[in-house]
C-alpha cells in the first residue's frame, strides 16, 4: 500500500512528501476509506502508529473551505501536551491547505484563547474541561461542528473526564460523525461506545512489537485475592530472579490494596502508579522503578502505557484483563531488544473465559503450573469476591402499601422539578430568554451595568 493507493488529493499528497513519509502505517490504510464514508468509527490503536494521521487525513481529505467562522471539526484529547502534539500534526499536514487550526487546553489565560476563537477557525484541538468552559462562555459556537474525535479516550476516561465529555455531548449536533481512538479497550471505553456510538466500525492492528517468541509465557489458576498474594509472595522472595516486576491490575482501587500487602510484605521495594495519584507521584514511581531504587511496581493498564522502562524480568498480571489486547499490551513490556522475557498470569475461576479468549487471539495455549505446595490457599474472600446476597421477605423493609401516598395538596407546577439531565441549562434558557450561566463573567459585568 502506498499513500497513491489512498483517494488523497494533491494537497494533502504533497505535504506527506515533504514530510518524508514513504507508505501509510497499517492503521492509516485500514483507517482511511471507513472514515472517509462518514461512519462513526472506533480505533485501536496506540501513539506511535500513526493515528493522528490515521484520522486526520481523511478528516482533511473531505473538509471543504469555508468563511464560516465555527468550527467544523473538534479533536477531544486529555492533555495539554497532546493538544499541542496534535496541533503541530495537524499544521503539518495543512501546509498546502487554507484552514485554520487552533488548540485550547486548561490551566491557562482563558480570554487570550477567546479572542483566538473570535477569530474564527476550522478545526479545534481541546481538553474537555477547557471545550466546555469554552462553550458555555458562548464566544465558541459548537452548531457547525460535523466531526468529532475522541483520542486516547481511554486515558480520557481513567482521569474521569466521563461526566465533563456527557456535558459536551449535550451541546453538540445530534447529527455528526463520531471517531474514536483507544490504546486499550477497557469497560469504561466499551460502555461509552454503546451509550454513544451509532453502530461504529471498528479498526484494530495487529498488536506490533515484541515478538512473542521472546516471552516465556505461564499461568497459574489461583482461586482468590489473598491466594493471589501468598503466591506472589513466594515468588518474589526470590529477589535475584525477580529483579525488576512489573504487576498488572485491572483498577486503581486493586493497585491500591495490593501495593498495601505488598509494602506490608517487601518494605520500601514498591511503587504504585494509577490516575488518581498525582503526575509528581506518577513520575517519582516510575523513575524509582527504571533506576532499580525498587524492585516493585504495581499499575493499571491504562497507567503503564506510556512506560518505556528496560530490562523488565517480569511482567505479572495479578489479574486476567478482559480484553485479550490488554493482556497483548502488558506483556510487550517485558522480552524487549532481544532479551528473553518472562510472563505470569494468574486466573481464578471466574477469569477462565477471559483467559482462553487470550490464548485464542495468540492461538497458542498457555503453559499452566500448579501452585507450589508452601503456598497457603486463604479462603477470606475481598468485597469483590463476596456473593451478593439479595434480601427477600426482609421484615424491616417497608412493603409497597407502607410507602406514604400523595401529600394532602398536589404540588404547584413549579415547584415540580424534574431532572432534565444536561439539557437542564436549555430549558432555564427558555424559561429565562437569556443565558444563565454562573460561570461568564463578561455576562455578569455586562448585567451589572445594565440594572444600574
Ligand atoms: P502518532 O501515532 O499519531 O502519535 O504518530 C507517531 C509519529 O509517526 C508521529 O511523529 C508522526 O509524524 C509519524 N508518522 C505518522 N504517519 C507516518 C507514516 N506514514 N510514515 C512515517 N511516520 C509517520
Amino acid at each position: 500500500m502506498t499513500f497513491q493507493d489512498l483517494n488523497l488529493n494533491t494537497p494533502l499528497y504533497n505535504a506527506i512528501e515533504d514530510l518524508g513519509f514513504e507508505t501509510p502505517t497499517p492503521i492509516q490504510t485500514e483507517a482511511f476509506n471507513i472514515i472517509a464514508s462518514g461512519k462513526d468509527v472506533v480505533g485501536i490503536a496506540q501513539t506511535g502508529t500513526g493515528k493522528t494521521f490515521a484520522y486526520m487525513l481523511p478528516i482533511l481529505r473531505h473538509l471543504k473551505y469555508s468563511r464560516q467562522d465555527n468550527p467544523r471539526v473538534l479533536v477531544l484529547v486529555p492533555t495539554r501536551e497532546l493538544v499541542v502534539q496534535v496541533v503541530s500534526e495537524i499544521q503539518k499536514l495543512s501546509k498546502y491547505i487554507n484552514n485554520r487550526v487552533l488548540g485550547v487546553y486548561g490551566g491557562t489565560n482563558i480570554n487570550t484563547q477567546k479572542q483566538a476563537v473570535a477569530q474564527g477557525l476550522d478545526i479545534l484541538v481541546a481538553t474537555p474541561g477547557r471545550l466546555y468552559d469554552l462553550a458555555v462562555s458562548r464566544v465558541l459556537q459548537l452548531k457547525s461542528i460535523q466531526k468529532l474525535v475522541i483520542d486516547e479516550v481511554d486515558v480520557m476516561l481513567d482521569l474521569g473526564f466521563r461526566h465533563q465529555l456527557m456535558n459536551i455531548f449535550d451541546i453538540l449536533p445530534e447529527r455528526r460523525q463520531n471517531i474514536m481512538f483507544s490504546a486499550t479497550m477497557t469497560a469504561d471505553v466499551d460502555e461509552l461506545i454503546t451509550d454513544f456510538f451509532i453502530n461504529p466500525t471498528k479498526i484494530q492492528i495487529a498488536v506490533s512489537g515484541t515478538p512473542l517468541e521472546n516471552i516465556k509465557q505461564q499461568r497459574y489458576n489461583v482461586p482468590n485475592f489473598y491466594t493471589k498474594v501468598n503466591l506472589l509472595e513466594y515468588l518474589l522472595s526470590d529477589k535475584d530472579e525477580f529483579s525488576r516486576v512489573l504487576i498488572f491490575v485491572a483498577y486503581k482501587k486493586m493497585a491500591d490494596r495490593l501495593f498495601d500487602k505488598l509494602e506490608e510484605l517487601f518494605p520500601g521495594e514498591c511503587c504504585v502508579i494509577h490516575s488518581n495519584k498525582t503526575q509528581n507521584y506518577r513520575l517519582r514511581s516510575i523513575e524509582q522503578f527504571s533506576e532499580g531504587k525498587h524492585r516493585l511496581l504495581v499499575a493499571t493498564d491504562v497507567m503503564a502505557r506510556g512506560l518505556d522502562i528496560d530490562d523488565v524480568t517480569h511482567v505479572i498480571n495479578f489479574d486476567t484483563p478482559d480484553y485479550p489486547e490488554n493482556y497483548m499490551h502488558r506483556i510487550g513490556r517485558t522480552g524487549r531488544a532481544e532479551k528473553l522475557g518472562h510472563t505470569l498470569l494468574f486466573s481464578t475461576e471466574k477469569e477462565q473465559d477471559a483467559r482462553e479468549r487470550i490464548e485464542a487471539l495468540m492461538q497458542l495455549d498457555i503453559d499452566s503450573l500448579d501452585i507450589p505446595e508452601t503456598v497457603e490457599i486463604s479462603n477470606e474472600l475481598i468485597e469483590e469476591e463476596r456473593p451478593q446476597i439479595r434480601e427477600r421477605n426482609n421484615p424491616t423493609k417497608r412493603r409497597k402499601e407502607d410507602v406514604a401516598g400523595p401529600a394532602f395538596h398536589e404540588k404547584k407546577d413549579k415547584n415540580k422539578k424534574v431532572n432534565l439531565g444536561g439539557s437542564y441549562r436549555r430549558e432555564i434558557a427558555k424559561k429565562y430568554k437569556k443565558p444563565k450561566t454562573r460561570g461568564d463573567k463578561n455576562y455578569n459585568k455586562r448585567n451589572k451595568k445594565k440594572r444600574k
